[in-house]
């Protein structure tokens, strides 16, 4: 059988028989936006995560520019980006007319580097042409950001922080659940995410009521009273009632098996791969969802015959991520030093992200193992 690099056949297999029926009752309720499976899954995961509101959207794209349009973020105002992502954490802040200052990333565990971030920060504030405002933190492949660091930096500059959790849902730090450490928190059930919908799909966390009652506005057009009093500039970013329900139905088998079986798996890739490839890195007491399980090679030209090999033996991978945010074209009206970005500069040619989903037998995960194993020999 062919292996996939994420299976979302087999896990609608094991789900069927619930997730028909949920699926089936929102036809027959006629009602597919808002309701009852939304109020539900809101509940639910703001419940999970240990915060007080959860506010579902569109997509997690719509979920991160809500956080920054919450803060009054625009033009003349800097946001702090890790340079090593997925395009759309950049993207929202330049979609509202701030400005994305990138910063380096830790070649460990590919999450923001704090010494490059303290740096950049510095900068912005010596420069004086932009007013650094907010850090938009990438919880990268599934392991949360070191939160205890940054928020120190963020209180000593005074900055807000945001919790991109696209890929973080479901880890942790102690027990402190990702999409609980920003002021506001944000994550994507985007089908191959950890927790992934039918679709598109995205929710917002925080604590704070009046940041809450302004996004709940902000996705509805603007609205007031209602959705036909518009009091301010907004969108139109809801989560659909079939999305909401196929993600009750998600949400149970996530918490209580997936991400345990990702654990194990995890463990098995790395013991099996142990001096062969750089295998990842989960630091002391942190959690990861296992969004992803990118290995590094010692070379580009290692990187991309190993690719290329496996692809031979039918093996899907991918390369998470193949350009730093500085060098997208969107960006290029920006100035860097290429100094400033050496680690993600150095990964980018390094990474490979191999097949990984909770779903997984073990003789797949020793299959492609052996694989790799073999190329390394
Ligand atoms: C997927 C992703 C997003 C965007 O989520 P969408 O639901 O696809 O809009 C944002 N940030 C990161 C880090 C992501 O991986």
């Amino acid at each position: 059988m062919a292996i996939e690099f994420r299976d979302l056949k087999k896990q609608y297999e094991y789900l069927k028989k619930d997730m028909d029926a949920a699926i089936s009752q929102c036809l027959l309720d006629g009602r597919f936006i808002g309701g009852d499976p939304v109020k539900k899954l809101e509940e639910t995961l703001a419940g999970y995560v240990g915060v007080k509101h959860c506010i579902s959207c569109a997509n997690g794209t719509d979920a991160l520019q809500l956080a920054l349009m919450a803060w009054n973020i625009g033009p003349g105002d800097a946001v702090f980006v890790p340079d090593f992502t997925f395009f759309s954490s950049g993207e929202v802040v330049a979609t509202i007319g701030a400005a994305p200052v990138f910063v380096d990333v830790r070649e460990d565990t590919f999450n923001i580097d704090t010494e490059s971030l303290e740096d950049q920060i510095k900068r912005v504030f010596e420069e004086g042409k932009h007013k650094a405002r907010a850090v938009i933190a990438v919880d990268l492949f599934g392991q949360p950001a070191e939160y205890d660091r940054i928020n120190l930096i963020c209180e000593k500059y005074d900055l807000l922080l945001l919790e991109d959790g696209a890929q973080g849902f479901g880890g942790r730090i102690g027990d402190k659940k990702a999409c609980s450490f920003g002021n506001i928190s944000t994550t994507s059930f985007f089908p191959a995410k950890p927790l992934g919908c039918y679709g598109d799909g995205g929710a917002i966390f925080t604590d704070n009521d009046d940041w809450a009652k302004l996004i709940r506005s902000y996705c509805v057009h603007g609205k007031g009273s209602n959705k036909y009093d518009n009091v301010r500039i907004g969108m139109n970013s809801r989560l659909d009632t079939v999305q909401a329900a196929v993600l009750n139905v998600k949400f149970p088998i996530f918490a209580e098996e997936e991400l345990d079986r990702a654990q194990e798996i995890a463990g098995l890739y790395s013991e099996n791969l142990k001096g062969i490839v750089i295998t990842p890195t989960v630091l002391e007491e942190y959690y990861s969802s296992w969004a992803q399980y990118t290995v590094r090679l010692k070379s580009k030209e290692e990187r991309d015959s190993l690719q290329e090999f496996l692809k031979e033996k039918g093996i899907p991978t991918n390369i998470y991520y193949q350009k730093p945010m500085h060098r997208q074209k969107a960006f290029n009206k920006n100035h860097y030093s290429e100094d400033d970005f050496s680690v993600c500069n150095y990964l980018v040619e390094r990474v490979l992200s191999i097949p990984f989903h909770p779903y997984m037998e073990d003789n797949v995960v020793n299959e492609v193992s052996g694989m790799i194993c073999k190329y390394g020999k």
